[in-house]
């Protein structure tokens, strides 16, 4: 019998976690409370999923879901969308509407008098534009303030849709290791591609992106795989992350980053790699209840800064990850958010000596009571394909 603790991803073949998608909505009218925001408008973006389970498509039709702080909450959808809605009618009303009719004024119909307006992020500013005239006088926030530090504490089931996509990512990282995947000879776009249609066999719904840097071309971060064929004794930077559904939740994102050498590295080589992943380990060590987001950058870059490679780790070391591939929190100086048990993130530091090479190494964790799990399991010593 199973006694994983709350947060842990339940084991092979038992039934995922249960979505607490009502305590979510509960939690965001407390917040909207206390933030004095009336209604919340979530168009395109994750808050929707979040909430619902539903992700509209980034058509021109709109989809919103009209969540007032005091009343029923109604997803206005296109009518031709509606099928694809898991309708909890204990969580939201439907309002389907068919192309002849204005949504929009559906939209402002439903807001009423209320005027403490949030509308999300990602909605088009097409909407928001028709909304401000179809609705004035309003205040209008982004639902990012409301719902993007409740989004950023994952609950059980989000833990372990992270955990399952982070584990089909690392058996596609595990083949890179092991040199199931040819390199040398072949072009970055090449073995992009091979990766993503691996990620996919491994179970995700779709590739996010697939970055394969190699030679000189491993010092870009996010370099765009290209015609470069990758030669012997290189390092390639290979970055890559992908959604993936378990059971009938949203998607959430997997991103894992390994970094080979096709032949014996040098000396130049193994030195640097040596500091990013002594500097990748202590910012993970670091990560516990408690200590601020920028502390946590701080622990890995500390490390690279005092090699002498400060200057060529040119990026934040971690993001929060979810239904988005990037949000809350963000590990960077600056940010003194604390970190709570539940946040999920990448810590990823790099090290790019421009025109010549690169490596970084990146892992997804989860902040738990008086610790970290990191959900990336795939080895992280420097590892020679010679294929
Ligand atoms: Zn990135
Ligand atoms: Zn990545
Ligand atoms: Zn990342």
């Amino acid at each position: 019998v199973s006694t994983a603790p709350a947060g842990y991803p339940v084991p092979d073949g038992a039934p995922p976690p249960p979505i607490a998608r009502r305590a979510r909505m509960a939690r965001i009218r407390e917040s909207m409370a206390s933030a004095g925001v009336d209604a919340l408008l979530c168009s395109l973006g994750a808050d929707l999923p979040w909430l619902t389970g539903y992700e509209a498509m980034p058509l021109e039709r709109p989809t919103v879901l009209v969540l007032p702080a005091d009343g029923e909450a109604t997803l206005v959808v296109p009518r031709l969308e509606a099928p694809r809605v898991v309708h909890d009618e204990a969580l939201f009303a439907m309002r389907p509407w068919l192309d002849r009719e204005d949504a929009v004024a559906i939209v402002a119909e439903l807001v009423g008098s209320r005027r403490r307006l949030a509308v999300s992020d990602r909605a088009w500013s097409s909407l928001l534009l028709a909304l401000q005239s179809a609705i004035p006088g309003a205040r209008w926030t982004p639902t990012s303030s409301i719902v993007g530090p409740l989004r950023a504490v994952k609950d059980a089931s989000e833990i372990a849709a992270l955990a399952a996509a982070a584990a089909a990512a690392d058996r596609v990282a595990d083949a890179l290791l092991a040199g199931d995947i040819a390199l040398v000879g072949r072009s970055e776009a090449d073995v992009s591609v091979e990766i993503g249609a691996r990620l996919v066999a491994e179970g995700h719904a779709k590739v996010n992106f697939s970055i394969v840097g190699s030679g000189p071309n491993a010092a870009s971060p996010h370099h765009e795989p290209g015609a470069r064929v990758i030669g012997p004794a290189e390092t390639v930077v290979c970055d890559f992350g992908g959604t993936l559904h378990l059971g009938e939740d949203a998607g959430y994102c997997s991103d894992v980053t390994r970094t080979v050498v096709t032949g014996e590295p040098d000396e130049e080589v193994r030195e640097l790699y040596d500091v990013l992943e002594r500097a990748q380990a202590a910012a993970v060590r670091a990560v516990r209840p408690g200590i601020t987001c920028e502390d946590v950058d701080r622990a890995g870059r500390s490390i690279i800064a005092a090699a002498g490679f400060g200057e060529h780790f040119v990026h934040r070391i971690g993001h929060g990850i979810g239904i988005e591939e990037h949000e809350d929190p963000y590990i960077v100086e600056g940010n003194g958010t604390v970190v709570d048990a539940g946040h999920a993130f990448s810590v990823e530091p790099g090290i790019y000596l421009p025109g010549r090479l690169g490596a970084r190494i990146e892992d997804i964790v989860v902040a738990i009571d008086g610790g970290v799990r990191s959900l990336n399991l795939a080895d992280h010593a420097l590892h020679v394909v010679e294929a």
